[in-house]
């Protein structure tokens, strides 16, 4: 099977290239049409000899993202759900000036990408892993994820004063883009010409990052490195369910990418419920990994906890959460459950969110109650490619 040329770093490029008797120069014209041009056709780089692009496309694939539909919401975050080469559908998520959550600037656009067909983890709560999971994303589907977020806005948004929404469903043939340009420029992401929309990488979309981990870390050192797009690893941020192994891992690796850790409940008894992989790798387990991570990193990481209503969200949780903040010094986020159509799972009322949230900061620990984004158009994780699929009537595993 032939590899992708966006699974490749420069290093290897020039290697192949070496071996091929092809100038150095040569790599970085490839690059650039690949990164900066966002190419999807090997016609295209019209800079490299016929005969190297013959031999490109002979030896390698260049598969480009298929856009299926563009949802917009009314606080400006857009969901994308993608085709895959193979059919498979995936999620990436588009966050306009998201606050400082994850420790970053504030200010940023944030990307958040998938990392898997489906999910294996099975967390009870969550959309992704309702129909399984089916394969692990190679590293350049998910360096894709980026690009063609990029393309999509080049096409659309093509000058500062027009990067206003989209028609309400982009992809949808009769929306006239140039009609919604004019729209609420408020929820614009903020843009300039010349410079890129996405300065800010989440791997929180579909799946379990840490179980794809070699592709996961070849895509974000592309995505980081300069010839490519350049995002720095400070603006990465891993989300974990907790694989405990793959965190002290992590750690090991020179790269300084930030981490979030989805606890969503602080005995094990609560979260053993909600995420089977508790079972595996329990709260003394997965805490040990995160000091060896903070120790080895001197990073501080991120607690993410959803409230659900009647299961998380009582004073049982409070004390051991606010322990384990303090004891590794990480913050925590508390996201009001997002519902999603066939779990039983609700929201708690804002004065249950508020009052847990104020319990946590009474012991010392620095908690925000997230403002959650998007639920108008189920962007919380795997939601969107569950409604989709379910209207096609497509099973997702076999
Ligand atoms: N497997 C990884 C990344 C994907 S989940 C992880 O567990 O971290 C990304 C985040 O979305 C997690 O914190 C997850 O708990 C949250 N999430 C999933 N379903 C949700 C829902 N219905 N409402 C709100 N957040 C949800």
């Amino acid at each position: 099977m032939k590899s992708d040329i966006k699974s490749l770093t420069l290093d290897q490029i020039e290697e192949t290239f070496r071996v091929w008797g092809q100038p150095a120069y040569r790599a970085a014209q490839l690059v650039g049409w690949l990164y900066r041009q966002l190419a999807c056709d090997w016609g295209l780089m019209t800079n490299l000899p016929r005969a190297l692009r013959d031999r490109l496309a002979n030896e390698y694939t260049l598969n480009c993202l298929e856009l299926v539909t563009l949802k917009e919401a009314a606080d400006g975050t857009r969901k994308f759900l993608w085709r895959l080469h193979d059919g498979n559908m995936i999620e990436s998520v588009l966050i306009p000036a998201n606050p400082a959550l994850y420790g970053g600037g504030s200010d940023r656009t944030t990307l958040c990408v998938s990392t898997q067909v489906g999910c294996a983890y099975r967390c009870a709560f969550c959309a992704s892993g309702l129909r399984g999971w089916k394969r692990d994303l190679a590293t350049e589907e998910i360096v894709e994820q980026v690009l063609a977020v990029e393309r999509w806005y080049r096409a659309t948004c093509k000058t500062p004063a027009s990067a206003g929404p989209v028609s309400r469903i982009a992809g949808d043939e009769t929306g006239d883009p140039e009609a919604g340009l004019a729209g609420d420029a408020l929820s614009a992401p903020k843009f300039q010409q010349g410079t890129r929309l996405v300065d800010n990488i989440v791997v929180m979309g579909m799946g379990e990052p840490l179980a794809n981990y070699e592709n996961l870390l070849k895509a974000l050192h592309i995505l980081n490195a300069p010839w490519a797009t350049g995002i720095g690893a400070r603006r990465i941020t891993i989300s974990t369910a907790g694989l405990a192994p793959q965190i002290r891992r992590l750690a090991d690796e020179k790269f300084q990418v930030r981490l979030a850790i989805s606890l969503h409940a602080a005995t094990d008894e609560v979260r053993s419920k909600l995420m089977p992989v508790n079972r595996k790798y329990p709260l003394r387990d997965l805490m040990s990994a995160c000091k060896y991570y903070v120790d080895r990193k001197g990073k501080m990481i991120t607690f993410e906890y959803l409230l659900i209503e009647g299961v998380n969200d009582g004073p049982d949780q409070v004390k051991p959460l606010a322990m384990f903040a303090r004891r590794l010094g990480a913050k925590i986020n508390l996201i009001p459950y997002n519902p999603v159509e066939g779990l039983q799972w609700r929201r708690p009322s804002a004065t249950a969110q508020r009052a847990f949230h104020r319990a946590l900061k009474s012991l010392g620990v620095t908690a925000t109650l997230r403002q959650e984004k998007g639920s108008d158009i189920d962007a919380a994780c795997g939601q969107l490619r569950l409604r989709t699929e379910a209207q096609q009537g497509s099973p997702l595993t076999d």
